[in-house]
């Protein structure tokens, strides 16, 4: 095999690996909802079970292991609110017309995040967080994806959402959020969204 379909391999191994502990990582949390007594150690041996099996059917994951997986995307996430956090912090101090922001998360864990106003214009401009931290090796933080698209194909977009600042009493009334929701976001934009 030669070197660049040895690369490419071993990103797609990569790719479905990831894809893979989202699916556990989303497995447990189903379970942990289902059995609220349940405690954490019950859990992980449901997940244990549940991980065996799966690794059984797809060889090339055993070349990984589960605990460095689950260590590394518990790092991703923990990165990816407090950048989160931080960019909304940014967007409604540096922008007072700003009374939400919309928040749109890509496929490849980046998010677009833009500053809106009372009206439903944007406040302020849209804002790219990329959805992975540094790179301990390089040094380097980038997205491939996004480097390619600048992050603005709409079919890579998997999740849109609204969010208000401050605490649930400060919030606009439920009619200006939704009002402000289809502006943003169109019509299928529902009262269960807000
Ligand atoms: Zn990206």
């Amino acid at each position: 095999m030669d070197q660049k379909n040895d690369m490419k391999d071993r990103q797609e191994a990569k790719k479905r690996t990831i894809e893979l502990v989202d699916r556990w990582h989303k497995q447990a949390e189903k379970i942990k909802k289902k059995h609220p007594s349940w405690s954490e150690e019950k859990v992980q041996n449901k997940m244990k079970k549940i991980i065996r099996r799966q690794v059984q059917q797809d060889i090339r994951i055993k070349d990984f292991s589960v605990k460095e997986m689950f260590e590394k995307r518990k790092k991703i996430l923990v990165y990816r609110q407090e950048a989160l956090d931080k960019t909304l912090n940014y967007i409604f101090s540096k922008n007072p017309d700003a009374i939400g922001a919309a928040i749109f998360e890509l496929d490849c864990g980046c998010m677009r995040i833009c500053g809106v106003a009372k009206t439903g214009e944007p406040a302020g401009d849209m804002i790219m967080v990329l959805g992975n931290p540094k790179n301990e090796k390089t040094g380097i933080q980038e997205c491939e994806k996004c480097n390619l698209d600048g992050g603005a194909d709409p079919d890579r977009c998997v999740n849109k959402a609204m969010v208000w600042p401050g605490a649930e009493s400060e919030m606009p009334s439920k009619d200006v959020r939704l009002a402000i929701g289809k502006k943003v976001f169109g019509e299928k934009y529902s009262i269960n969204d807000i």
